[in-house]
This record gives structure tokens, sequence and C-alpha cells, in this order.
């Protein structure tokens, strides 16, 4: 007998899990993703002990047919790509197939859902990978996904988690990035701290309001330019709130959070003389481009992506600034009165 084994699926999805699944506030993105993904108009998301113990997220979206929900949860189960040439146009936030199958790996989880075309929703839980119960239930159209007892069997995994305080503090990040991403669709974030809410109503100045409260909001200045390839739009701050960190700059490519150093440095350039040395201006850019420029398929939860010309978009982000801000200065001609 040989020494290698071919390790059960369980095994392996615990395995995955430990690269998807880090913390309570990865399996909230993981969720909220697949709620945007599904076209929610609105997604409330309650959290209880950082999310350690309990995490909910209910959505209005197009829901999971009675006959998907079980595979669903199956590794490399997914319905938003189909092979590997889609892997070039990915319009969706997931596309892996991995994330119920990792979550419910190290916790227990619960389904309802049901889509319009159905006259029942169906239900589903799963514990530690395994299949507890499945049923029809009276549910509204929509999806509400309930985690409970994350890392339960991985107690390792379990021991590096912080504080209720701290994990709440990563999953209000994770939130305050989905409202400012996504301004069309109305999210109620219920922590044990405090409830944050947005409109829904599309307009990208009171997502900023929600996350970041008056002071911010009256201090921005609308970007929006294109070239023949790339659209660069959102806001960025006068000098009166930069800060000595890049925390409150936000960037998406197609919709996707990333961080880029690179991008990073384009926004300040943009705002050369303008901001002190030392100072990050505050910043909510959207990047958009033909999906085919970038690649998105980088590591499972490092927020990178690679663009095919670094450049272009270095540029585009640079002039868009710098547009905006003279833009801004442009005293309007007084006729004198003659
Ligand atoms: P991925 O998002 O990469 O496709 P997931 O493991 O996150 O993989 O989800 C698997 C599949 O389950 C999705 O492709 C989707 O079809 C379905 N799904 C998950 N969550 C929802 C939801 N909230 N609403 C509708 N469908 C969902
Ligand atoms: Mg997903």
């Amino acid at each position: 007998m040989g020494k290698i084994n071919v390790l059960t699926e369980e095994v392996a999805n615990m395995i995955s899990a430990g690269e998807v699944v880090e913390r309570p506030a990865s399996v909230v993105k993981e969720l909220v993703e697949n709620s945007v993904d599904a076209g929610a108009a609105s997604v409330t998301v309650e959290i209880k002990n950082g999310g350690m113990s309990y995490i909910r997220v209910t959505d209005n979206g197009g829901g999971i047919e009675k006959d998907d929900l079980k595979t669903a949860f199956l590794p490399h189960a997914t319905s938003k790509i189909k092979n590997g040439a889609d892997l070039a146009k990915i319009m969706t936030l997931g596309f892996r197939g991995e994330a119920l199958a990792s979550i419910a790996a190290v916790s227990s989880v619960e389904v309802f859902t049901k889509t319009k075309a159905d006259n029942f929703g169906s239900l589903i839980t799963v514990k530690g990978g395994k299949v507890l119960e499945e049923d029809e239930t009276g549910c509204a159209d929509g999806t509400t996904v309930i985690v409970r007892d994350l890392f339960f069997n991985t107690p390792a995994r379990m021991k590096f988690l912080k504080k209720d305080s701290a994990e709440t503090a990563y999953i209000t990040d994770v939130m305050n990035k989905v409202i400012l991403g996504n301004p069309s669709v109305a999210v109620k974030y219920i922590s044990q701290s405090k409830t944050v809410t947005s409109a829904g109503d599309g307009n990208l100045k009171n997502a900023i309001f929600a996350v970041y409260g008056a002071d911010y909001a009256k201090n921005i200045i609308e970007v929006d330019y294109s070239d023949e390839n790339i659209r660069v739009s959102g806001f960025i701050g006068n000098s009166q709130i930069s800060r000595n960190t890049r925390a409150y700059q936000t960037f998406f490519i197609n919709g996707r959070n990333f961080v880029s150093r690179a991008l990073s440095a384009a926004l300040s350039e943009g705002f050369k003389n303008t901001v002190m040395v030392g100072k990050f201006p505050f910043a909510v850019l959207n990047v958009e481009v033909n999906p085919a420029f970038v690649d998105v398929n980088v590591h499972p939860t490092k927020m990178e992506v690679r663009f095919s010309d670094d450049k272009k978009v270095f540029e585009a982000v640079y002039w868009a600034v710098k547009n905006a801000l003279e833009k801004k200065r442009v005293v309007p001609e007084m006729k004198m009165p003659e």
C-alpha cells in the first residue's frame, strides 16, 4: 500500500474554507456579494458577537431554484460561469462557486430561498459540510442565509479571532464598501453597536453620506471622465477631508472593490499641490473597463486585480481627478454692469 491518500470531500472543503473564510467578515462579504449578483434591490445584514455566533443575510434577489439548492453547496458549483472562456468576461462578483461550500464546511448554515416562478420556497440546513435537512417552506421571494457557530469544528481558526468588537469592525468595513459600491441597493446593516442604512436610490452621494456622514458628504467633488475604453466616475474630497491614511480611499473596478497602490498614487498625483504633503485625499472612484482588460481571477480573498494596461488606468484616474479639480476652480465670468 502506498502512502498517499486522496482526501474526502469533507476534508478538502475544510482546507479550502481556510482560504476563503478567514474570519466572520469574509462570510459577510461572500454572502452579500451573492445577494448583489442575484440582482437584489435590498439586502439586510444582521450580526451577533462580531458574526461569530450569528450572521444573517436577507435579500430580495432572484432566489435559488429548489433543484439547485443542494448543488449550490458543492465545491465549484456556480451558476455564473460555464467554461474557461467565461473567465475573460466576468461581470459578477462571484464565479468560483466556492463560498457556500467553504462556509458550510466550517459552520452551521441555513438557507431559505424562493424564486418568483416557484410557488413555495425551499430550505436547507448544512452543518460541517453535511446536509441535515431539506424541505419546502413558505417564504418571500429572495434568499435568507443564516450562518451560526462559525469555526465550531476548526478550533485553531477560532483561536485567531479577535474580540467581538474587532470582528464587528472588520464586518462594518465590508458593509461600508458594499454600500459605496452599490448605491442602487438599499442596505440595512444591524450590529450590536449600531444600525446603518443606505437609501438605495442610486445616488453615490447619498451612499457616501450613509457611510461617512454629513461632514464628508459636504466636502466632495464629482468626478466623471471617459476616454474610448475607460470611464472613471465617483467623488473625491476637498482638502478639508484629506487624512493621513489611505483608509478613506475606495476603488471599484466594474463594481468590484480592490486596493491598488498605483491608483492611490495616481489619485495623489492628480491632487498635486492641492493636498498637503503626507496627507491622502478622500475618494470613492468607480473604474469601468471592458472586462477583457482586467483579470479578477487573482486570489479568492486578496483584493487585487490585474490590468492588461496599468498605465492606461493610472492615466485615466489622474486625468479624472485633475479635470474635476480644475473644473471646480473655474470662476464663472461675470458681466460687469455698464
Ligand atoms: P459563486 O458566487 O462563486 O457562484 P457561491 O458558492 O457563492 O458561488 O454560490 C453558489 C451559487 O449559489 C451561486 O452561483 C448562485 O447560483 C447561488 N446563490 C448563492 N447565494 C445566492 C443568493 N443570495 N441568491 C440567489 N442565488 C444564490
Ligand atoms: Mg459567491
